[in-house]
């Protein structure tokens, strides 16, 4: 039988707008000592905006633009989207694509006005040999801001370089702050590049960061930390986080986010943001304590 603190628990938390499927996940959380968060969507607000576009090669930057946002409207990748908003903001007409290919965790292919081209981030680029030389230290600029560098190649040769930002959410830092201070570990996993990365977490106050992970290699990093004897709640948003929600103590899932990880995860927070995680966790650790 449940114990009437929990059930007690179980209401508080809603109160906050923590939906808890059960009473055990409400224990398991009590013992939770590290918190794992998705970057895209979770920390940030997932609404990237295009920033930065350097054309190269003799390109124009509206040439280059148009030929990108084609190529991602075959896309559903909040990327994509950004690309597809900025096009659409300088009134570009959108060409046909064909062979559209998307490469989870790296980018998109396909052929537009009969060149091939690749869009995607430095390990797509890496994997056809497009050599980056020349656009390196413009990456670097784009991401020690916090922002993605997105490259796009035309036939192999490198002919763009793209800017996308995705600013944290306004309450992460403070929600943050009290993980911290509950003396839990707090760890940023995400799909983006390490440079973007770190420069994101240490606006939020984040110092372990695990990036570069390909989208089936989230729960693989998950499971990493509870073979070192973690106990970890995995706070996320996307189908891509739905397998690490499943394979955490504690799934934790943002109410906006994609049903699949709602449904893996245990909690889900109705309110777009990280103070819910903190709450639940503080309910738990105090509910579970008047019981022993
Ligand atoms: P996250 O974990 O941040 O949600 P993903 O695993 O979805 O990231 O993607 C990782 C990286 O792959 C992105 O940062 C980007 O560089 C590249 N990528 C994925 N999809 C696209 C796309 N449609 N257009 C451009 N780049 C993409
Ligand atoms: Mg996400």
């Amino acid at each position: 039988a449940t114990p009437m603190s929990v059930t007690v628990g179980v209401g508080r938390a809603a109160e906050h707008g923590v939906l808890i499927r059960n009473a055990e996940a409400m224990q398991v959380a009590a013992d939770v000592d590290t918190v794992v968060l998705d970057k895209t969507g979770t920390l940030t607000e997932g609404r990237p905006q295009l920033i930065e576009i350097q054309a190269y090669q003799g390109m124009g930057s509206n040439q280059l633009l148009a030929l990108s946002a084609s190529l991602e409207q075959g896309s559903e990748h909040p990327l994509a989207k950004a690309i597809l908003d900025a096009a659409s903001e300088q009134s570009i007409r959108l060409m046909p694509q064909q062979g559209f290919q998307a490469l989870p965790g790296l980018g998109v292919s396909g052929i537009v006005n009969h060149s091939n081209l690749l869009l995607g981030n430095k390990k797509l680029m890496d994997e056809h040999n497009v050599d980056l030389a020349a656009v390196l230290t413009d990456a670097e600029n784009i991401s020690q801001q916090g922002a993605t560098p997105i490259f796009v190649a035309q036939d192999n040769l490198v002919v763009g370089l793209m800017g996308i930002s995705d600013p944290l959410r306004h309450d992460s830092i403070s929600a943050i702050k009290r993980l911290s201070d509950m003396g839990l570990d707090v760890i940023m996993l995400t799909g983006d590049v390490e440079a973007t990365a770190k420069a994101i977490a240490n606006q939020a106050g984040i110092n372990h960061v695990i990036a570069g992970v390909l989208p089936d290699g989230k729960a693989a990093k998950v499971a990493e930390l509870q073979q070192q004897g973690k106990k970890v709640a995995m706070v996320g948003d996307g189908i891509n986080d739905a397998p690490a929600l499943a394979q955490a103590e504690v799934g934790i899932a943002m109410g906006s986010g994609s049903d699949v990880a709602i449904e893996s995860a245990q909690l889900t927070l109705m309110r777009h943001s990280l103070h819910g995680v903190a709450d639940a966790l503080q309910l738990s650790k105090a509910t579970l304590k008047n019981m022993k």
